[in-house]
C-alpha cells in the first residue's frame, strides 16, 4: 500500500450504515488511516465524503435527509474516521461536483448508462414497493432486458440513472488513483475509468489518472432475509440487515433468524449454501481470518451453534461503535465544527481542479 497517494471514497445518507457498508467500505477506510500513522514519507490523502446528492435520487424529506446526513458523518467518526488524517466532508458543500457531474455527463453515451445494473435494482425495488399493476411489474426473469425504454422505467428519475456520472465526477474531482468500495459499487468504477479514457481523449490532455477500485474480502454481504441479494441499509425490510445503532438482543434475534439450510456441519460454500457461508464471511471479516478456516474450526458446529458465534463477533465488534455513536450525537456542534473545518479543505482541492478542467473544456470556473 506504500505507493498510493490519493484516496476517495462515499457513503449515501440513507439510513443507519449497515454491516455490509462496515466490512466492505468503512472499514477499509479506517484502514487506510493506519498505514498513514505507519510514519511513511508520502502519507495518502484521505478523502471521505457523505454523498448527500446521491441520496436525493430516491425521493427524500428534506430536514429527514439533513439529520441523516450529520448522523452519517458522526457514524463514520465512531466507526474510527479520523477528521485530522482524513478529509471528512459533505458533498453538497462542495459545489464542484455538480458542476463536473454537468460537464462529463456531457459526453456520456446513454448505451453506457443503460448497462448499469444498479438502477435497475433500485427501479425494480421501487417497483415492488409502489406498483400494484402486474403489468409494470419488474420481474426476475425481465430484469437483465431491463432498459431504459422499458414501460417501468418511463416514471425514472433522471438523477437515478445518470447516478454513475455524479460517482465519476466525485472520484475525479479528487483525482483520485483508489476508491474502496465494495463490490456492488465495481461496475460504477470501471464506468469512471471509461469516461477518463474518453475525457482524455476528446480534449486531448491526460488530465485525469485511472483511478483503482479497493475491495476488502468481505465485498458483498448479503441480505439477513434473502441470501441471494445483498445486504443493504435502505432496504425497506429492517430484519435484512444488522445497523451499526441495532442493540445487543437485535442483533443477537437477526442472526439467530437469518436463514440457513438442512445440511449437516458447517461448510463454506456460497454456491451451495449462501446462507450459511454469508455468516461465515461475516463472523472471519470480524475475527481477522478467511471464511473457509473458519468453517474448518466450527466444522462440527450446529447451525445454531455458528449463529451464538458469529452474533458474539458482531456484537464484540458493534457495540463500542454504537456507544460511540451516542455519546457523538450529544455534541452536535463539535460534529457540526468538524465538518466544517474538513470542508473547507475539500473544497480547496476540488475548486483547484475545477479550474484546470474548466480551463481544458473551455468554459469559466
Ligand atoms: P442504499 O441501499 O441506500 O444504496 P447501501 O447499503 O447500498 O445503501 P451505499 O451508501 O450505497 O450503501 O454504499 C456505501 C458503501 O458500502 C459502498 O462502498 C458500497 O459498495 C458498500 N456496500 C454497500 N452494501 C454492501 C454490502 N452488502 N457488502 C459490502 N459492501 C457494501
Ligand atoms: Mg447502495
Amino acid at each position: 500500500m506504500a505507493s498510493i497517494k490519493r484516496v476517495f471514497s462515499g457513503i449515501q445518507p440513507t439510513g443507519v450504515p449497515q454491516l455490509g457498508n462496515y466490512l466492505g467500505s468503512i472499514k477499509n477506510w479506517v484502514d487506510l488511516q493506519k498505514d498513514q500513522s505507519a510514519g511513511g514519507d508520502n502519507p495518502h490523502e484521505l478523502f471521505y465524503s457523505v454523498v448527500d446528492l446521491h441520496a436525493l435520487t430516491i425521493p427524500r424529506d428534506p430536514k429527514q435527509l439533513q439529520k441523516e446526513t450529520f448522523e452519517m458523518a458522526a457514524a463514520l467518526i465512531a466507526c474510527g474516521i479520523d477528521p485530522n488524517k482524513s478529509v471528512l466532508f459533505r458533498q453538497s458543500a462542495v459545489a464542484a461536483h455538480s458542476q463536473l457531474y454537468w460537464a462529463l455527463g456531457c459526453i456520456t453515451p446513454v448505451g453506457w448508462l443503460n448497462r448499469m445494473t444498479q438502477w435497475k435494482s433500485k427501479l425494480q425495488q421501487q417497483q415492488q414497493q409502489q406498483v400494484e399493476s402486474a403489468e409494470s411489474m419488474v420481474t426476475e426473469s425481465n430484469f437483465s432486458r431491463l432498459n431504459v425504454h422499458s414501460n417501468a422505467a418511463q416514471g425514472l428519475l433522471t438523477g437515478l440513472f445518470t447516478y454513475p456520472v455524479l460517482m465519476a465526477a466525485d472520484v475525479l474531482l479528487y483525482k483520485a488513483t483508489h476508491v474502496p468500495v465494495g463490490e456492488d459499487q465495481v461496475q460504477h468504477l470501471e464506468f469512471a475509468r471509461d469516461l477518463v479514457a474518453h475525457f482524455n481523449k476528446q480534449y486531448k490532455k491526460k488530465h485525469f489518472v485511472l483511478p483503482t477500485v479497493m475491495l476488502t474480502p468481505s465485498k458483498r454481504i448479503m441480505s439477513l432475509k434473502d441470501p441471494l441479494r445483498k445486504m443493504s441499509k435502505s432496504d425497506p425490510n429492517e430484519q435484512a440487515r444488522i445497523t451499526l445503532n441495532d442493540t445487543d438482543d437485535q442483533i443477537a434475534r437477526k442472526i439467530k433468524k437469518a436463514p440457513t439450510d438442512s445440511i449437516s456441519g458447517i461448510t463454506f460454500d456460497p454456491g451451495a449454501r449462501p446462507g450459511v457461508s454469508n455468516l461465515l464471511s461475516i463472523y472471519a471479516a470480524l475475527r481477522d481470518t478467511d471464511p473457509e478456516s473458519a468453517a474448518l474450526a466450527m466444522q462440527s458446529l450446529s447451525n445454531a451453534q455458528l449463529k451464538e458465534a458469529v452474533a458474539e463477533a458482531v456484537i464484540s465488534s458493534l457495540s463500542p461503535i454504537r456507544e460511540e455513536l451516542r455519546r457523538l450525537l450529544g455534541d452536535q456542534e463539535h460534529i457540526e465544527r468538524i465538518l466544517g473545518e474538513n470542508e473547507a479543505k475539500a473544497q480547496q482541492v476540488a475548486s483547484a481542479n475545477w479550474k484546470e478542467i474548466a480551463k481544458c473544456i473551455g468554459i469559466s470556473a
